[in-house]
């Protein structure tokens, strides 16, 4: 056994002494650690932020592979357009893409252009930071067959420009009433959109497509749905306070709902559970009716969907009534509920499923835990893939807001790098081109990969098309225009 210790100590200190002779003592070019990244949301971006503060004097080649020809994730594509503040973390973004080591590769999809496999050919260590792309579904009737019923990702992607949801065209003139399940963050952007002044909106980066049918809007009343009670509701405070203080909007929410809400109960919570129910309780009592409000916003509690009704256009939503398997938990985040029988059906002409997301299997070769929507991991390495990693969202899951993703990103960075140091990866002193090879392969497949610099003219085209309608920017909805432009040099 002694033996047995000693000798992994020695080859782990003889690899550890021969990475700081790459790194230092060779007169020849140093051989680089070739890294790739999966993903340009976030997560990617963060994590190879985090390696190039942690590699010291390691000589690391990091390439950030992008799908799409644009970077950024759901920071372009995801959250809403009137939250300008949250997009400003595009600048950090830009330094670390503009980085010595790194190199932004877009246009090329894993799993699909290259096969996960075939990355190994190119880079010693791959780390997938893909995100979760498809949306959860109710599969209840008229879910799928029914017009005006979409997923908020699909109506998020609509009104953010994601060019696969550029047709969407929702019919908001028919209709003075639109139901929202789910009582997430996401469900209240879709809210805000809906609900707010088209000319605040107009200053935005919000697409024109988007804006001319919130022109057209007679939506008045938006009603969110959810299957649980009020201590459950998975949006945030400030997100609730932006509907609250929206022009000419009114909160309606009920008093009833709220008067199981003790202080007792109030006092055990976690700070900002409990800031947020004081927010709806205030919400509440203040309750009166704004001069001049236009639209009115509704909070549903304790409704399960089981069908959605039509012709062919959405008329109304089937809600079964549920109540807490046992009472004593009503304030605990996880209570359980079951359904009474009770069926109440609610018109509206516009239906928005707001009920999460989940990540996909990009390749057959990936473990993969479908049931959860994510790469089944142990503290972020992949099972049996030595060498391959996971973080953001399709290593735990679609939860969480940016900042947690930049905290998760420092330790998982410190994890790759121990398993460098430790010599746990096995073929570091293999040469591997990295991204001029994986370039090479995409282009014997006839794809053209997108550097940083061929999206700045994009970024420089969106930008300018934005200034003359006093926009910051206009999206370009197509990837055959998105593609023409980053290759033309004086757009
Ligand atoms: P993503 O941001 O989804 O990035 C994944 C990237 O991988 C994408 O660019 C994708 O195109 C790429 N990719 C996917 N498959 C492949 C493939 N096969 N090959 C190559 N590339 C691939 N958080 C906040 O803090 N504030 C907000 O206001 C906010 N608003 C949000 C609004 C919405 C609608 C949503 C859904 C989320 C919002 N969030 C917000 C949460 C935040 O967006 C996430 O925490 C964060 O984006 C997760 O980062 P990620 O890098 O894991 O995933
Ligand atoms: P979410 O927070 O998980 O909310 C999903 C909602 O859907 C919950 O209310 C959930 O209820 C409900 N739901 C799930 N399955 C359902 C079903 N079968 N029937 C009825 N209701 C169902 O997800 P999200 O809103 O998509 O947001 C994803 C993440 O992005 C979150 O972490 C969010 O905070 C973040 N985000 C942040 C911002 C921001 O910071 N401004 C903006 C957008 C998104 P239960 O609780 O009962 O499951």
């Amino acid at each position: 056994m002694l033996t047995h210790v000693v000798r992994r100590s020695f080859t782990s200190c003889l690899i550890r002494r021969s990475l700081s002779t790459i790194s230092s003592q060779s007169s020849s070019p140093p051989s680089p650690i070739r890294i790739c990244v999966v993903g340009s949301g976030p997560a990617g971006f963060y994590l190879t932020q985090n390696l190039l503060k942690l590699r010291q004097s390691l000589p690391v080649t990091i390439d950030i592979l992008e799908k799409a020809p644009v970077p950024f994730g759901l920071v372009r594509y995801g959250v809403a357009p009137d939250h300008p503040e949250v997009k400003n973390v595009i600048h950090t973004f830009t330094k670390i893409a503009e980085h010595e080591h790194v190199r932004f590769i877009g246009n090329i999809h894993i799993g699909n252009t290259v096969r996960l496999q075939e990355l190994q050919q190119f880079y010693h260590i791959v780390i997938l930071a893909y995100g979760s792309s498809v949306e959860r579904t109710l599969n209840i009737p008229g879910e799928t067959t029914l017009e005006n019923v979409f997923s908020a990702k699909d109506f998020v992607g609509w009104y953010n420009g994601v060019p696969e949801n550029a047709q969407l065209r929702p019919k908001l003139d028919g209709t003075d009433c639109a139901v929202i399940i789910g009582m997430g963050n996401v469900a209240l952007d879709c809210a805000r959109i809906l609900l707010s002044p088209v000319d605040d909106l107009a200053k935005t980066d919000i697409t024109d497509q988007a804006l001319d049918i919130l022109r057209q809007s007679r939506i008045r009343h938006v009603i969110l749905v959810g299957r649980r009670g009020p201590m459950q509701v998975s949006f945030t405070i400030k997100e609730l306070r932006e509907l609250t203080k929206l022009n000419g909007v009114q909160s309606m929410l009920k008093k009833e709902d709220f008067q199981e809400i003790d202080q007792n109960m109030i006092d055990k919570l976690e700070r900002p559970r409990k800031r947020l129910t004081e927010l709806m309780l205030k919400t509440v009592r203040t309750n009166q009716t704004k001069d001049h409000a236009e639209r009115f916003w509704y909070l549903k509690f304790w409704r399960r969907p089981r069908r959605i009704n039509g012709k062919t256009m959405v008329e109304s939503v089937d809600f079964e009534h549920t109540e807490p398997v046992d009472r004593q938990q009503f304030a605990n985040e996880n209570l359980f509920v079951k359904e009474n029988g009770t069926i109440e059906t609610v018109p509206c002409g516009l239906v928005i499923k707001s009920i999460g997301y989940y990540g996909v299997q990009i390749d057959p070769w990936l473990p993969f835990d479908k049931e959860r929507g994510i790469i089944l991991n142990q503290q972020n390495r992949i099972d049996d893939r030595p060498g391959f990693y996971c973080t953001g969202w399709i290593g735990r899951g679609a939860r969480g807001v940016i900042v947690e993703t930049t905290t998760e990103s420092h330790t998982v960075a410190k994890r790759i790098m121990d398993d460098i140091e430790q010599g746990r990866l096995q073929n570091l002193h293999d040469a591997k081109s990295g991204g001029d090879g994986l370039i090479s392969l995409a282009k014997s497949r006839q794809v053209r990969c997108i550097s940083y610099d061929d999206w700045k003219k994009l970024d420089a085209h969106e930008t300018k098309l934005g200034l003359s309608k006093g926009k910051p920017r206009e999206k370009i909805l197509n990837i055959d225009k998105m593609l023409e432009l980053t290759s033309n040099s004086n757009s």
